[in-house]
C-alpha cells in the first residue's frame, strides 16, 4: 500500500442463515490470510445468534476471537428481531426482519461498529454475501467499494440477473411451458423453464428469498466493483461465462471457496467427527461406499425417506447417511438396527462432509444438489445422483446430469427401485464409470486451478488486490 494510505480495513458481511454464514466465514479466513501482507484487518459482520453458532461450530468457545486468525474479528449487526424466546420466530420471518433491518441502516450500523472495534479505522472495502444487497448502499455511503461474493452456481446467478427478462418471456405460463428450453436467453439454453430457481418465473415472488434475489440481480450490475464466483475456470460452459461477463464485467471465479483456506488454518478449523464417520469409512474398500446427505435445510417427505432407506438396503451397498435426528423415527422399522448390526450402514446426525467425500472409500454421493455439496463432491472426484428439493437445487441437478455429466438426477423423487438402480449404476455400471471419470477429470482441473500459479490462485490474488487497494 502507498505510504500515505492507512492499512486496509475490510468488512465482510454475512447472510446469517442456513449454510451461508459458515461458507462466508471460511471465505473470510482465507481472505484474512491473503490480505495479511497488506497489513489488512477484517471485520466479519453477522447477527449475534449467527456469530454464536459459528463460534460453536468451530469449537472456539464463548469469546470472539478464539480460533480466528489474528487479523479477523467478529462484529454484530442488528437482526431486526423483536425479543422473543429462541426458536419461536419462523426462519423466513427472521430473514424478512433481518433484510428489513439491513435495508433500514443495519449494515451501516454494522460498519460503524466495525470502525469502532478497529480503533476508528475507516472501513475501506465492503465484501459480502451477495444476498445482502443493502450492503451496496452502506458501502457507497461509507465511500467504500462493494465487492459481493456469490456462493451458488453461475447459472443460478445468471437466472437472477435475467429475472425481469425471464418473467417477461414466460409470463404466467411457467407450468404449461415447464419442459421448454430457455433458448432465447444467453447462457441458459440448456435449462428448462422448470429448472429455474424458485421465485424467478414460478413460486411465490413475494417470498423473502425471491424478493432479495430479484433486488440483488438488479443491484449487482450497477453497484459491484467486482464479483467473486464460486466456480473454477473450466467448469462453466463458455456461453455461461460470456453471458455473465456481459452483465458483470468484473467476475472472478476462484471456487470452491473451501479450498482457499490455508493449510495451517484449515487444520485449526477442521470439522469435528464426533460420530466416527472417517474411522468407519476406513473399514471399507476403495469406492465401495455411498454417502447420502441433503444438506442443512432440505428434508425428504416421510414416504420418500422410507423408499430411500429401502433402496439403500436393497442395493446391498454400504452407506454413510447424514440425517437429522428428528427424521430417524421415520425410517423403516428395524432399519437402523439391521444395517448397523451388519456393519453395512452408518446413520449419523452430522458428518464432516468435506473429508468424507475425500475419503477413498466413498464412491458415490446421493445429494440434494446444494451448490456447496456439488462442488465438494466434484472436487473430490465423486459422481453423484441428485434429488433436488427447492431454490437453485433443480438447476444444479440439471447441470450435473445434462451439462457436466458427472451424475444423474431423480426426476420424480426417490423410489426403492430407483435408488438401488442409481447406486448400482454409479458404483458398478458403465454409465457410472463414465460419470466417475468425468468427475475425476474435473477433480484434476480443480487441483490444477488451486495449485501454485493456477487460475483460481491468480483470480484470488486479483480479488485480494481489489479488496486491499487504497
Ligand atoms: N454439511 C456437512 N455435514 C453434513 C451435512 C452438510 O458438513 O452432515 C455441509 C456440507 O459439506 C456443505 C453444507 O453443509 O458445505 C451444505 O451446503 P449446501 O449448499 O450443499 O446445501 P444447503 O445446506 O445450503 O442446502
Amino acid at each position: 500500500p502507498a505510504a500515505s494510505s492507512p492499512p486496509p480495513h475490510v468488512a465482510v458481511v454475512a447472510f446469517p442463515f442456513s449454510s451461508h454464514a459458515a461458507v462466508l466465514l471460511s471465505f473470510a479466513r482465507a481472505l484474512a490470510a491473503a490480505a495479511a501482507p497488506f497489513g489488512a484487518t477484517l471485520s466479519f459482520l453477522s447477527t449475534a445468534s449467527s456469530l454464536a453458532q459459528l463460534r460453536k461450530a468451530s469449537g472456539s468457545g464463548g469469546s470472539a476471537g478464539q480460533g480466528l486468525p489474528g487479523n479477523l474479528r467478529f462484529v454484530e449487526v442488528p437482526d431486526g428481531a423483536p425479543a422473543a424466546p429462541e426458536g419461536t420466530v419462523p426462519v423466513p420471518r427472521q430473514m424478512q426482519l433481518f433484510m428489513a433491518a439491513a435495508e433500514a441502516g443495519g449494515v451501516k450500523a454494522g460498519l460503524e461498529a466495525a470502525r469502532a472495534a478497529a480503533g476508528g479505522a475507516r472501513v475501506s472495502c465492503v465484501v459480502g454475501d451477495a444476498f445482502v444487497w443493502p450492503a451496496a448502499d452502506a458501502a457507497a455511503a461509507a465511500g467504500a467499494p462493494w465487492v459481493p461474493v456469490w456462493t451458488a452456481a453461475s447459472c443460478a446467478l445468471l437466472a437472477h440477473l435475467r429475472t425481469d427478462a425471464l418473467r417477461e418471456d414466460v409470463g404466467d405460463q411457467a407450468a404449461n411451458r415447464a419442459d421448454e428450453l430457455l433458448i432465447s436467453h444467453p447462457g441458459l439454453a440448456r435449462y428448462r423453464v422448470r429448472d429455474l430457481p424458485d421465485g424467478v418465473v414460478s413460486g411465490d415472488f413475494n417470498y423473502v428469498i425471491s424478493l432479495l434475489l430479484h433486488r440483488m440481480g438488479q443491484r449487482l450490475p450497477r453497484a459491484a466493483a467486482a464479483v467473486a464466483l464460486n466456480t473454477f475456470p473450466g467448469l462453466d460452459p463458455p456461453d455461461v461465462t460470456a453471458a455473465l461477463a456481459e452483465i458483470l464485467p468484473n467476475c472472478l471465479p476462484f471456487g470452491p471457496y473451501h479450498l482457499l483456506v490455508p493449510k495451517d488454518d484449515a487444520d485449526t478449523a477442521a470439522p469435528a467427527d464426533p460420530h466416527g464417520c472417517l474411522a468407519w469409512l476406513d473399514r471399507h474398500p476403495a469406492r465401495g461406499v455411498v454417502y447420502v446427505s441433503f444438506g442443512t435445510v432440505a428434508s425428504p417427505r416421510p414416504d420418500e425417506l422410507r423408499e430411500l432407506a429401502a433402496g439403500l438396503e436393497a442395493s446391498g451397498t454400504p452407506f454413510l447417511w447424514s440425517l437429522r435426528e428428528d427424521s430417524w423415527p421415520l425410517l423403516p422399522p428395524g432399519f437402523l438396527d439391521r444395517t448397523a448390526g451388519a456393519g453395512s450402514g452408518l446413520v449419523v446426525p452430522w458428518a464432516p462432509q468435506v473429508p468424507v467425500l475425500r475419503h477413498p472409500s466413498v464412491g458415490a454421493f446421493v445429494t440434494h444438489a446444494g451448490w456447496a455439496s456439488v462442488l465438494e463432491g466434484v472436487s473430490s472426484g465423486v459422481p453423484m445422483v441428485c434429488r433436488p428439493f427447492f431454490g437453485d437445487q433443480r438447476m444444479n441437478a440439471r447441470s450435473v446430469a445434462h451439462v457436466w455429466g458427472f451424475g444423474a438426477a431423480f426426476e420424480a423423487g426417490m423410489t426403492r427401485a430407483g435408488v438401488a438402480a442409481a447406486v448400482e449404476e454409479l458404483l458398478r455400471g458403465e454409465e457410472g464409470a463414465r460419470m466417475s471419470s468425468r468427475a475425476q477429470e474435473l477433480q484434476a482441473a480443480v487441483a490444477e486451478a488451486f495449485g501454485s500459479g493456477g487460475a483460481c490462485r491468480k483470480n484470488f490474488d486479483k480479488f485480494v488486490q481489489i479488496v486491499c487497494r487504497p
